[in-house]
């Protein structure tokens, strides 16, 4: 099998390409996204979590970041799962290191008081919510203009599935490869450069690039429906595109989320209610230690 555009070996099917022009076509679809989306001359905090999709968005923006003026500050957190925390940090560290970048590190014991492994029940359906709250916190008080995040076309092809079997169709007015900042609200604005990419192709590009990443889940990770679902049902990257492109034009006659946004009386940030979920949770767990 050649490549479509030269005689080498093709590395892949579909689209059919050697490492070469894979490689290309792969910066080329990030650098296509920022210019689409108009995320040129921004500031931008990369989260990385040292898994596949977070280093190799930072890796590749790293490189795109002159063409686009992009002023870049990485972030960690330190969520204190063992062993998985450590290596995840081991390999921010070093991606960020090789980059030439400083990261930060937010350390969730020590500015919150607790860590993910305090929290007994269903640690997942907390722990994302957490992060999107230390990030969006941490980018409003910072004056970023985007959290920069590394979700790939397979978790939103799950994500728009797995709101339709639970029939949430209102939730599906949230898949997106952006969300926009609304500064009088403290919401920072969310961007996914790999939103039109498959984990193939991620996984594929880390490899060619010699990228390390975390090898081993998190140990919460075990038995998530979304590594279920992965499994049990297998489209081609034309189909995943399809289906994301059909709901984000489906989003257009979507009923909206209508929902009244006030400010937490505890810690200030956006919330539907008095107390926002942070700091309910935060309060629930410090009281259980
Ligand atoms: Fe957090 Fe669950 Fe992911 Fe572990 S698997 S990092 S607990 S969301
Ligand atoms: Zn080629
Ligand atoms: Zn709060």
């Amino acid at each position: 099998m050649k490549c479509q555009h030269c005689k080498k070996q093709a590395i892949l099917k579909s689209p059919r390409l050697c490492e070469d022009h894979f490689v290309e076509y792969f910066e080329r679809k990030i650098g296509k996204f920022l210019d689409k989306y108009k995320i040129k001359n921004k500031k931008l905090l990369v989260a990385i979590s040292g898994g596949k999709d977070s280093v190799v968005v930072s890796y590749v923006l790293s490189k795109l970041k002159e063409k686009f003026n992009l002023q870049i500050e990485y972030f960690f957190i330190r969520l204190g799962i063992p062993v998985f925390t450590e290596k995840s940090e081991e390999i921010a560290t070093k991606v960020t290191e090789s980059i030439n970048y400083p990261l930060t590190i937010y350390d969730l014991k020590k500015e919150e008081g607790f860590t993910i492994m305090d929290i007994k029940y269903k640690p997942c359906s907390y722990c994302g919510m957490i992060r999107r709250y230390i990030l969006n916190k941490y980018a409003f008080e910072n004056d970023f203009d985007y959290v920069v995040l590394g979700h790939n076309l397979d978790d939103e092809v799950f994500f728009i599935f797995n709101n339709m079997f639970n029939k949430n169709i209102t939730q599906l007015q949230r898949t997106g490869p952006l969300t926009q900042t609304i500064k009088d609200k403290k919401l920072v604005g969310r961007i996914k450069p790999l939103y039109f990419l498959t984990e193939q192709e991620i996984l594929l590009y880390a490899k060619l690039k010699n990228l390390p990443y975390v090898g081993c889940a998190c140990p919460n990770s075990l038995e998530s429906t979304q590594k279920k679902f992965k499994k049990d049902i297998e489209f081609s990257r034309d189909q995943k595109l399809n289906i994301v492109y059909s709901i984000l034009e489906m989003k257009k006659y979507l009923p909206e989320e209508k929902v009244e946004l006030k400010f937490c009386e505890k810690c200030g940030f956006p919330t539907t209610s008095d107390t926002c979920k942070f700091c309910r949770t935060k309060e629930k767990i410090l009281s259980t230690l």
